[in-house]
């Protein structure tokens, strides 16, 4: 077959296009090639009123879809993470969230029997982690709970999963220096040089991205300098996420994925498998891949 003059010089473009990109190696983006790599969700809750219209069966079906091969999972009450977890356990990394009955985010740490509480559940099932809770100001009558919470995570070697400021993280490594922590939201709402600055102090501080989406992507094709080099500088201590705190976020669940995967594009693959999966690999020391796709 013979091709136009156009057609070889589209061809030498792009060839020449490819030697570039290898001779830059690892920093290409890793661009469509994302779709093959598994994820690792970070931040996944099956609450009550999901158990009905999303069936566990039909939770494992989403992550399938989504090529999502594991999720760190908390929920309201615990027994939802329970559920999943002895339906799919090599799919699930449970972790105990304290809230249930009237015990939620603003007052878990006034909860009568609120240490029984969490110690009855540690013993009762194999939870990898201990939270995702919330500290939404620094009361200091809550510091009693929060030292005991801190010295049951550290007996376990379990981290810490915590929706706060930067203060309450500096809080817990006060009370306890050899703790693990996911911070929930990279912090939420602080803005990137605090995340950068608290990330650069605690090296057993980890973060998981969800609801960070669109600080990460300055546009659909462009990832904001200042996240890029947090991203790059921390990429072995960052892990994606959906937060599936209602059910819309089920319903959207999908389109979370895609979201992730477009501004994981747009890393280095290096980077991108880093914060995808490899991370979490390591946190929870398991091996997370594609073939675990419509396994349970
Ligand atoms: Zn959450």
């Amino acid at each position: 077959m013979t091709l136009p003059r156009s057609g070889l010089c589209l061809i030498a473009t792009v060839l020449l296009t490819a030697t570039v990109a290898r001779a830059d190696g690892d920093h290409a983006p890793i661009g469509e090639a994302i779709k093959d790599v598994p994820l690792f969700d970070a931040h996944i809750h099956y609450k009550e009123p999901a158990w009905g219209p999303y069936p566990v069966k039909s939770v494992i079906e989403l992550m399938d879809r989504n090529g999502v091969a594991m999720g760190l999972v908390s929920s309201t009450p615990d027994e939802g993470t329970i559920m999943l977890w002895e339906y799919a356990p090599n799919r699930i990394v449970p972790e105990l969230r304290p809230y249930h009955g009237n015990a939620g985010s603003g007052n878990w740490t006034k909860a009568p029997g609120m240490e029984e509480y969490l110690e009855e559940r540690l013993a009762k099932y194999p939870h990898e982690g201990l939270g995702e809770f919330h500290i939404h100001n620094l009361d200091p009558t809550d510091r009693p709970l929060l030292k005991k919470v801190t010295a049951m995570a550290k007996a376990r070697s379990i981290p810490i999963h915590v929706h706060s400021g930067a203060d309450p993280v500096h809080l817990l490594y006060e009370l306890e220096p050899a703790l693990t922590i996911i911070w929930a939201h990279a912090g939420m709402s602080e803005p990137a040089d605090v995340v950068e600055k608290v990330m650069e102090t605690y090296p057993t501080l980890y973060a998981d991205t969800s609801f960070r989406e669109n600080d990460i992507l300055k546009s659909m094709a462009e990832i904001d300098p200042h996240w890029r080099r947090i991203l790059t500088r921390f990429a072995d201590r960052l892990m994606v996420g959906t937060d599936t705190w209602i059910n819309a976020q089920w319903g959207n669940y999908s389109e979370l994925i895609a979201l992730n995967r477009q501004w994981l594009s747009l890393l280095p693959r290096e980077t991108a498998e880093q914060i995808a999966y490899k991370t979490a690999e390591k946190l929870f020391n398991r091996k997370v891949s594609m073939d675990q796709i419509g396994t349970k």
